[in-house]
């Protein structure tokens, strides 16, 4: 019996100790987050509350109010812009702009911003707005706020943020619910480049879709570029007379079907592959212009698109000599689409690499002509081959007085500086006539055709002129 004894109070020792012990840790558990919490609750760099305070705050908030009610309230995460991504590495000047940020955005929002784990990410808590109007404005407020100019050592620089929100009870009661929610509505803001977007469900899908798109346009191109085609749609002249073409990118996705360049070259260019796919383009197009060559038709250009991420490149010019030499076409063949945007973005750039361009014999088009915001001063200074007139000038020409005038203007001064014009979207033969009657030399559009794969366009070549219209071709 008492060896019974001894070995239970022998065990209730042991149990004690390793209670004692455990509360010890316990206690040192404690201590230390405690101590940790404490040092952390503000960022070291923007001495903004952290994530954990917000998270803190957000809890008590999505606890019901007094009448037992969910409480109304907002939360929104907000990111500032690429701008800021490029200055990111230089440390000083990233410092000093994100302190001077963060002021910023206090001055309009009051105590209730929170750095997120991401230094160039805040979380907002507005408390009982009175409307949604009201919340837009304290939104525009802040990006205004930030898109102020800077002083040094960030002088010169301008950017803004992205704000995405969600609010308390309608798009959810949970703190990660709306958490969520608000991040869906910025990812889509920043993928859209939007400056502030409030959630939907909708948001989540198109969201979604966005992601999945990024993932397979990276799979599609890492994997030989066999979902990819060209198709391609002529230029004619005023007699109809087939004079070139412009290339134009289809992916057909194995299990999504055709997915249209305005759904994914947008992602392309944000990813960064459109680089890859740009020169992928590039090749394919001028190995089907070869092709054609080879066929006996020696005088025919390709018109290529080139993204604006294209013509920032670096060695854009580079690739493109080295290409041209190593296909063995000379660059009289190939003219360059570009937008106007992509000129105006760096004028005096632009135009040094448009000489280089030029310098290899390339043509040159400016794409979408007249949506965009180039001077007419600085279209005297580019080596310019071609103005495209955009679709939206053409599309209500006949009935548009305005649309006729400005077209007429276009076509004159592009005649007065020696540039060519060429009239895009073109869908009837009352559109056309305008046009060739204004002096417009070249016509692309539904009219004489669709874009077309390489067999039908070869066929219109040996025919001389488009087909008939024929709209189960395309
Ligand atoms: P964009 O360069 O302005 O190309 C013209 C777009 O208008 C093409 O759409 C073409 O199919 C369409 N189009 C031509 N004629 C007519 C017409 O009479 N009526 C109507 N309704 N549409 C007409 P697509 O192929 O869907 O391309 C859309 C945009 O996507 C292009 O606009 C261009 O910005 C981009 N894109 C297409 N292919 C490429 C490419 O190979 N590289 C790059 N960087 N962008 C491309
Ligand atoms: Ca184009
Ligand atoms: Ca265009």
């Amino acid at each position: 019996m008492s060896s019974t004894t001894d070995a239970d109070s022998d065990e209730l020792a042991r149990l004690r100790e390793e209670n004692r012990t455990l509360k010890r840790s316990l206690d040192q558990e404690r201590e230390k987050r405690e101590l940790f919490e404490g040092y952390t609750k503000i960022h070291p760099e923007t001495g903004l509350p952290n994530y954990g305070e917000f998270y803190k705050e957000l809890e008590r908030l999505t606890e019901p109010g007094s009448n037992g009610e969910p409480r109304n309230f907002c939360v929104a995460m907000l990111r500032l812009d690429n701008d800021y991504q490029r200055i990111k590495n230089s440390k000083d000047r990233s410092k000093a702009l994100l302190l001077r940020t963060t002021i910023r955005i206090r001055e309009v929002i009051g105590d209730t911003l929170y750095q997120s784990d991401r230094l160039d990410e805040f979380y907002v808590i507005v408390r009982s707005p009175a409307s949604l109007d009201f919340l837009a404005r304290l939104f525009l407020a802040i990006i205004r706020e930030v898109a102020k100019p800077q002083d040094a050592p960030a002088e010169g620089l301008s950017f803004s943020c992205h704000i995405g929100f969600a609010e308390s009870p309608l798009h959810g009661t949970r703190s990660s619910e709306l958490m969520n929610n608000a991040e869906i509505a910025l990812r889509y803001a920043t993928q859209k480049n939007k400056r502030v977007v409030r959630f939907a469900k909708s948001l989540g899908l198109a969201y979604h879709r966005i992601t999945i798109l990024e993932q397979e346009l990276r799979m599609a191109t890492q994997n030989g570029f066999k979902d990819f085609f060209m198709v391609y749609q002529p230029f004619v002249d005023q007699q109809g007379v087939i004079k070139g073409c412009e290339s134009l990118i289809r992916w057909k996705h194995p299990e999504l079907g055709m997915i249209a360049p305005p759904q994914f070259i947008p992602i392309a260019e944000r990813t960064g592959d459109i680089r890859i796919l740009g020169r992928w383009i590039m090749y394919r197009s001028v190995v089907q212009l070869k092709e054609w060559h080879k066929q006996g038709f020696l005088d025919l250009f390709v018109s290529v698109n080139l993204s604006p991420i294209q013509f920032n490149e670096k060695e854009l010019v580079q690739n493109i000599a080295e290409m041209l030499a190593a296909l063995k076409i000379e660059g009289r063949f190939v003219k360059l689409e570009i937008t106007e945007g992509a000129i105006m973005s760096d004028p005096n750039l632009a135009v040094v690499k448009l000489l280089q361009l030029k310098d290899l014999g390339i043509r040159l088009s400016i794409d979408d002509f007249g949506t965009g915001y180039s001077s007419l001063n600085y279209l005297r200074k580019l080596p310019i081959d071609t103005l495209k007139i955009d679709k939206s000038f053409i599309d209500d020409l006949a009935d548009n007085v305005q649309n006729q005038e400005i077209v007429r203007a276009i076509i004159s001064m592009a005649r007065s500086l020696h540039i060519e014009t060429l009239a895009e979207g073109v869908e009837t033969a009352q559109q056309r006539d305008i046009l060739n009657s204004e002096g417009c030399q070249y016509i692309q559009g539904y009219f004489y055709s669709k874009p077309v794969d390489p067999d039908l366009f070869s066929d219109y070549l040996r025919h001389g002129a488009v087909l008939p219209y024929d709209p189960s071709r395309s």
